[in-house]
């Protein structure tokens, strides 16, 4: 802690990877004296960065750029660039802490990295975006490379941000390479890439129902956030019979009790996405359902949640809730969402509950895939890919019940994901000497 002040949300991370880990390096000699967990709280690379940029009234901004270049034990650093407001170095270190577990559960040569800035994209226009990204490439261009570091989208960063920045990039380097992803499917982008973190929480929390003989059909599911985890976590949990009943941003949530349908989610999806509007206005069109604002949606009654907004915004109270109102299954599609103690209370009630580490981890296996077939020069179909994530989603959760079955039967997601991640980056560590 006295190391690094003022990091709270880094401090969580660690702490939580740190409560299961350590009893594990306890128990395995192979593991210990070799400082391994304190090389692995370190980033190995942090860069800081002024992002200078332009509006369309002449006005000149000044905002953070960052990139933690966390961990290459077993592949280059990879992991999203987050445009918020919120963001800040705490947050960033502990996504990217998160991002080298996470990696190394997909089986695939990825490390862990995450950047971004504390730029606010809401209300700009297209033009104050590009000149925003192409600056803040300007920088970061220096120290990514398809071999070297290959960042994506994250909160406020999708497939607009992603063109112009590799637009720039491009221009700065003169050369076509899988430098990002989720990219466009016009210049190298993955098909199945948008789906995947939506769609392989989804796949994840089908195979937790599965160990207790259950399945989404007929089931309630409450989830957060609309952006893009949220919307194909809906999509998919519809394909699997589920009723979807909520979507919320940052100002609110909306309840539609009839459920949310394609037609519904499609409205959805051109309101975030295109118009960049407010979930508020759901309600305006659809009259039927009911807006809460300044809420968040745990008090509604359901089988499922997934929390696919942002950090911290599931607390204890939230979380008893959710089990007192018969809540059988939480998956996290965003990064950390669950506060430690909702954690707990999920735990002590035996409910099923994925940590985003290993629940969220299809949009980087995905991105993982849309790098091969970048440097295979070839474009993989719908289904090979859909086939590949389901598949590499199944071996997560197969890794996290191997690590984390207790004696009583109860899988513990949380300590699963944990040692089945560090084990492979420990490995990789031991073996490359002290580095
Ligand atoms: P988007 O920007 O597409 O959507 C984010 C959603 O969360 C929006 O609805 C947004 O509302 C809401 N939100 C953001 N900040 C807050 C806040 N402080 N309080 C309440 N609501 C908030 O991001 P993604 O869907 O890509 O990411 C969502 C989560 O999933 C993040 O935790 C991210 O790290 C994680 N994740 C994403 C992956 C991906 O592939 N995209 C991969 C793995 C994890 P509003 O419109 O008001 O901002």
């Amino acid at each position: 802690e006295a190391s690094n002040p003022n990091e709270p949300e880094f401090l969580q991370a660690v702490t939580e990877v740190a409560e299961t880990v350590i009893p594990f390096i306890e128990k395995n000699e192979k593991y210990q004296n070799k400082m391994l967990l304190e090389r692995m709280v370190e980033p190995e690379r942090t860069i800081l960065f002024r992002v200078p940029w332009v509006d369309d009234n002449g006005d000149i901004h000044v905002n953070k750029g960052y990139r933690v270049e966390f961990n290459s034990a077993i592949g280059p650093y990879k992991g999203g660039l987050r445009f918020h407001p919120s963001v800040n170095l705490s947050i960033l270190k502990f996504l990217g802490f998160e991002q080298v577990f996470k990696n190394s559960l997909t089986t695939l040569p990825l490390g862990g990295g995450k950047g971004g800035s504390n730029f606010n994209p809401k209300g700009k226009s297209d033009n104050e975006i590009m000149n925003f990204c192409q600056s803040f490439m300007t920088e970061l261009a220096k120290h990514i490379g398809p071999n070297t570091d290959v960042p994506a989208g994250d909160i406020g960063v999708g497939s607009r941000e992603i063109g112009f920045m590799y637009g720039q990039y491009k221009r700065l380097r003169n050369e076509f390479t899988g430098v990002l992803t989720g990219k466009g499917l016009s210049y190298g982008g993955s098909l199945i890439r948008p789906e995947a973190t939506g769609y392989g929480n989804v796949y994840f929390a089908k195979n937790m129902l599965e160990t207790q003989g259950k399945s989404f059909k007929d089931k309630t599911v409450v989830l957060s956030g609309s952006g893009n985890v949220a919307q194909y976590a809906a999509q998919k949990t519809m394909q699997f019979g589920g009723k979807v009943v909520t979507f919320s941003d940052s100002s609110g949530f909306i309840y539609d009790a009839e459920g949310i349908d394609e037609e519904k989610l499609a409205f959805v999806m051109e309101l975030k996405n295109e118009k960049r509007g407010r979930i508020k206005e759901y309600v305006e069109k659809y009259a039927a359902a009911e807006y809460y604002e300044g809420k968040r949606p745990w008090g509604v009654s359901c089988d499922i949640a997934l929390p696919c907004a942002t950090q911290n915004e599931l607390n204890a109270e939230e979380a008893k809730t959710l089990v007192d109102n018969g809540c059988i299954c939480v998956g996290e599609g965003a990064n950390m969402p669950c506060t430690p103690e909702a954690i707990e209370v999920f735990q002590k009630a035996k409910i099923l509950f994925s940590p985003g580490k290993a629940s969220n981890a299809g949009g980087v296996a995905t991105s993982g895939l849309e790098m091969s077939q970048n440097s295979l020069r070839l474009s993989w179909t719908e289904e090979k890919v859909d086939e590949k994530l389901h598949g590499i989603m199944n071996d997560i959760h197969a890794a996290c019940v191997k690590y984390g079955k207790e004696s009583d039967g109860y899988v513990d997601y949380v300590k699963g994901a944990n040692i089945a991640g560090f084990v492979k980056v420990a490995d990789a560590m031991m073996a490359q000497g002290v580095v």
